[in-house]
Parts: structure tokens; C-alpha cells; sequence
């Protein structure tokens, strides 16, 4: 039977430690600051922004959400991230996703400043990345990556699988467990014999969007099995992982809800109060 990683618990710790980098900033006179900007009335991105509002008040993070309506246009949205480049109370910006159709979202996340570009997404974060000088990485990822090494689960010389290739979790988690000297497999929908490709991970991470698709012919005995999947059905939130069935193979497994979600907020964040002090140059 898995041990079962709390992704609350370990979401605390970090917060821990981005609460005394918050107090380290405001002792210098600095208030880390996040403008989220919400286009549109989707039911979820409500929900998402509101839980990011309330964690920046929580830990004194000055928190700005801009909401603006379905009708929006690219320019006026443009304008808007604009603004928040040229505002000094605001260390990062954030462009909660998905926007309607008639924005043009690659273009729109590209103008955000890199320095200010806390989800990560920008080429030029993403360049750093890939070469090893991380800046701003992308938080679901690297909250995965911290909650391993929190959990003492040892990354080097492992041999990982990522199920799933997308520039918002795939790829940067690709990078972030190369640099820890894994050996990573990336795989994706046309990868043939996939419950092969991941029986040989020792850490298995789920990122495809589809419910329950991990089962247990997937989970080499004993590896660690990270779902990042959130998929409404019925109602209720459900992984990428058949979490009873895989829990009975794995050595370790993250719920859903309770695991991957609450690190992915609070390395949020963690990216605001290091915008911060890049932007005053403290690193
Ligand atoms: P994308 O849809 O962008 O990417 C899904 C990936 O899964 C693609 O690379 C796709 O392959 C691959 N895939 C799809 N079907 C299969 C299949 N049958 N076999 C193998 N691979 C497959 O999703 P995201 O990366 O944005 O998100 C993945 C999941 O994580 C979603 O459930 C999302 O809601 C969740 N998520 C959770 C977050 C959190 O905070 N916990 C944050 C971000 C995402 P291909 O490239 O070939 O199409």
C-alpha cells in the first residue's frame, strides 16, 4: 500500500519558507505585489482567482484582481498587461487561462515582462530554463519537484516518465528533473506501448487531462506516481490516476484533489516574492 504524499502538508512547508522571504521584503520596505487578470465569467477561473486573492491577503502579498468582461478585446487586454509592466507595486502579473477564443493567447502571455512573468511561461523564462539558469519557473512543475525533495525522494539517477508534453507542465517538468539528474522519458499520445514505457519509471508523473487513464499496469511496484491530472466528472474532481487502483502498487502517490493543486497556488506565491526581489535586484 502507496504512502500517500499530502500535497497540503507539503504546501505549507513552502509556505513557510515564502513567508519569511515576504517578511525578509517588507523589512527592506518592499511589498511583493500580483495583479491576476480574468477575462470572461468561467466558473472555474473564478474559483482559481479567488483561492490566488485570498493566499496572497493570507500571507501579505498585495494581491489585484482585474476583472474584465467576455467581450474584452486583445487591445484592450494588451493595454491592461501594459500597465502592470509600468506599475511598480506590481512584481508579478498573471493571465489566468483560458481566455475566449478571439484572444490570441500565445501573443498576450508573450508581453507580459519576463521579470514579471510568474506562471513562467514566457520564451525567455522558458530559454532560461531549458539551459539550467532558472528565473521564473512554472509552479505546478516545480511544486512537484519540491514536494519530492521535501519528501526526501531521492531524484538523482532515477529513471522518471511524464505522461504528457505541454508547455505548462511536460515540458518545464522534463527540464527540472534533468537538472536533478534523472533519466527522462517524455511520453505523449502517439507514443506506442505506453504501460511499458511507464512500468520502467521509478517517478511517474500524469499530466495528460484525461480521468482515471493511469492504471495499475502502468506503475512499476514501488515507483512514486505524481498526478497533476484535474478533470471534473459528475461533479467531482477526479486525476489522471486511478488513485485505488494504483495505490496498491505504488510506493507513493498524490490524490486529487489534496496533491499536486495546493502546491501549484503556493508556488505562486513563491514566483511573486522572488519577481520581487529580482526586480530590486536582491538576486
Ligand atoms: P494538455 O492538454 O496541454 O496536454 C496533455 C498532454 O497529454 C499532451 O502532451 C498529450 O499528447 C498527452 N496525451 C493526451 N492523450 C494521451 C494519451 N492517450 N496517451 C498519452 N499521452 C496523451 O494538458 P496540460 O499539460 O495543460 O494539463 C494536463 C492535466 O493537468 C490536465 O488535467 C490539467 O487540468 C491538469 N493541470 C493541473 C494543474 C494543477 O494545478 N494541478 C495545473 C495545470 C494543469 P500530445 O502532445 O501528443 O497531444
Amino acid at each position: 500500500m502507496a504512502e500517500i504524499l499530502d500535497g497540503k502538508f507539503y504546501a505549507c512547508e513552502i509556505l513557510k519558507e515564502v513567508e519569511v522571504e515576504v517578511a525578509a521584503l517588507k523589512s527592506r520596505g518592499i511589498t511583493p505585489g500580483l495583479a491576476v487578470i480574468i477575462v470572461g465569467e468561467n466558473p472555474a477561473s473564478k474559483v482559481y482567482v479567488n483561492r490566488k486573492h485570498e493566499a496572497c491577503e493570507a500571507i501579505g502579498i498585495y494581491s489585484l484582481v482585474i476583472r474584465m468582461p467576455e467581450s474584452a478585446t486583445e487591445e484592450e487586454l494588451l493595454a491592461k498587461i501594459t500597465e502592470l509592466n509600468n506599475d511598480n507595486k506590481v512584481n508579478g502579473i498573471l493571465v489566468q487561462l483560458p481566455l475566449p477564443k478571439h484572444i490570441n493567447t500565445e501573443y498576450v502571455l508573450d508581453q507580459i515582462c519576463p521579470d514579471k512573468d510568474v506562471d513562467g511561461f514566457h520564451p525567455m523564462n522558458v530559454g532560461e530554463l531549458g539551459i539550467g539558469r532558472n528565473r521564473l519557473v512554472p509552479c505546478t512543475p516545480y511544486g512537484c519537484i519540491k514536494m519530492l525533495e521535501l519528501a526526501g525522494i531521492e531524484i538523482k539517477g532515477k529513471k522518471a516518465v511524464i505522461i504528457g508534453r505541454s508547455n505548462i507542465v511536460g515540458k518545464p517538468m522534463f527540464n527540472l528533473l534533468l537538472q536533478r539528474d534523472a533519466t527522462v522519458t517524455v511520453a505523449h499520445s502517439k507514443t506506442q506501448n505506453l504501460p511499458e514505457v511507464c512500468r520502467e519509471a521509478d517517478i511517474l508523473v500524469a499530466a495528460i487531462g484525461k480521468p482515471k487513464f493511469v492504471t495499475r499496469e502502468y506503475v512499476k511496484p514501488g515507483a512514486v506516481v505524481i498526478d497533476v491530472g484535474i478533470n471534473r466528472v459528475d461533479g467531482k474532481i477526479v486525476g489522471d490516476v486511478d488513485f485505488d487502483d494504483c495505490k496498491e502498487v505504488a510506493g507513493a502517490i498524490t490524490p486529487v484533489p489534496g496533491g499536486v493543486g495546493p502546491l501549484t497556488i503556493v508556488m505562486l506565491l513563491f514566483n511573486t516574492a522572488k519577481a520581487a526581489k529580482i526586480q530590486n535586484k536582491l538576486m
